[in-house]
């Protein structure tokens, strides 16, 4: 791909390394050789990578469930994607009233997480007449979205509720699946299974990224993985089982050599300890290179480390580069801000925040370049 002469910063986006991850996760989750069906979570743009071509590398892989977050994605999902049972696109956010009849029109399959989204989905399906097929989230510990612990109950003892619902299956959703060894993903899971007992038999699915590495009870006939299809460590605790699925460039728009005791950037808040060579880069926090990577983040040029001097600009950064080797750096060169050398999870870790929002924030003005 010809990147364009003015391109200030170049995203890269490797769908192959992305169905990669895709079947590394189905693999391990088909570990204890049964057969759990692995979906893909392609929510927020496909955590900022663009649901389309996402969607369309995991559907290529074998993928044939995608969650997205409401009807909006949903929509621009199933215009992209062929129809009926090769593609299922369900919708965490469920049927939010006034959304019902596009949902059911166009075929996706909302995700229930009240007993008022069941009876607005069944009333629909009976002036309809027809089934409505959906899937029924019960809370077991996020206490966020899910029928809670008395409304599964409610349903157990109701069951005539789902008439008119053609069930997909059962989810909930684990609170702390990233963190190794914590109690709280077994408690779920026995909360869960105690519902389930009660209920009609439908597919049932628990665990999203970090779920699929830890106990095996947990993966019953679904798993649903996002972030780790981009890259991100689902075994924080552990080296990262995934391939990186980006890579972010920035160019070098201006290089200076200055004295000891030069400030750089908005408050003059840095001061360079000796002569330096400072490169400024045309990438800032507009484009979702977080203001908080000011003084504690750094890029590599020709793989050497540049350390962030100075507060983040909106569109502009500078780093140290004096050790990089003068023939590799001249304007027009590209630094990486995101990649092989510089992983999303330690650049997520210097921002202090986590892979999902630095890739959830990437900006839109970079020029992208699938692969
Ligand atoms: N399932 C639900 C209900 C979610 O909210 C999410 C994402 O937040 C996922 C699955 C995917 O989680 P992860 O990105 O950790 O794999």
């Amino acid at each position: 791909d010809q990147v364009p002469a003015g391109a200030g910063a170049v995203l890269t986006i490797d769908l192959a390394a992305i169905a990669g991850n895709w079947r590394r996760l189905r693999d391990h989750a088909q570990r204890s050789g049964r057969t759990v069906e692995c979906a893909g979570v392609v929510k927020a743009d496909g955590y900022g990578l663009g649901a389309v071509p996402v969607a369309r590398a995991l559907l290529k892989a074998g993928c044939r469930t995608f969650f997205v977050a409401d009807l909006e994605e949903a929509a621009a999902l199933r215009a992209a994607l062929p129809t009926g049972p090769d593609a299922r696109i369900l919708v965490l956010h469920g049927p939010t009233p006034g959304t019902e009849r596009d949902l059911a029109a166009l075929g996706l399959i909302p995700v229930l997480n009240s007993l008022d989204d069941i009876d607005r989905w069944r009333f629909l399906a009976a002036e309809l007449g027809r089934e409505l097929p959906a899937v029924i989230h019960i809370d077991t510990g996020m206490n966020r979205l899910g029928l809670d612990d008395g409304d599964a109950r409610r349903l157990a003892g109701d069951t005539a509720r789902l008439s008119g619902i053609a069930l997909t299956g059962w989810m909930s959703h684990l609170a702390s699946a990233d963190v190794a060894g914590d109690g709280l993903n077994a408690e779920q899971d026995a909360r869960f299974r105690a519902h389930l007992a009660r209920l009609p038999a439908a597919p049932v699915s628990l665990a999203a990224s970090s779920g699929i590495f830890r106990e095996a009870s947990l993966l019953h006939n679904m798993v649903r993985p996002g972030a780790a299809l981009y890259g991100v460590n689902p075994t924080p605790e552990a080296p990262n089982p995934m391939s990186p699925a980006l890579r972010l460039l920035g160019r070098v728009l201006q290089i200076r050599d200055v004295p000891a005791g030069t400030t750089v950037g908005y408050g003059a808040t840095y001061r360079t300890a000796a002569p330096a060579r400072l490169a400024t880069i045309a990438v800032g926090y507009a484009d979702g290179y977080f203001r908080a990577l000011g003084s504690s983040g750094h890029v590599t040029i020709a793989g050497v480390r540049a350390p962030v001097v100075g507060r983040i600009s909106m569109d502009l950064l500078s780093v140290d580069a004096s050790d990089v080797p003068p023939a590799a750096l001249v304007p027009g060169v590209f630094a990486e801000l995101i990649g092989p050398d510089r992983p999303l999870d330690d650049v997520a870790a210097d921002a202090g925040t986590i892979g999902y929002e630095i890739l959830t924030g990437l900006g839109r003005r970079f020029y992208r370049v699938y692969q």
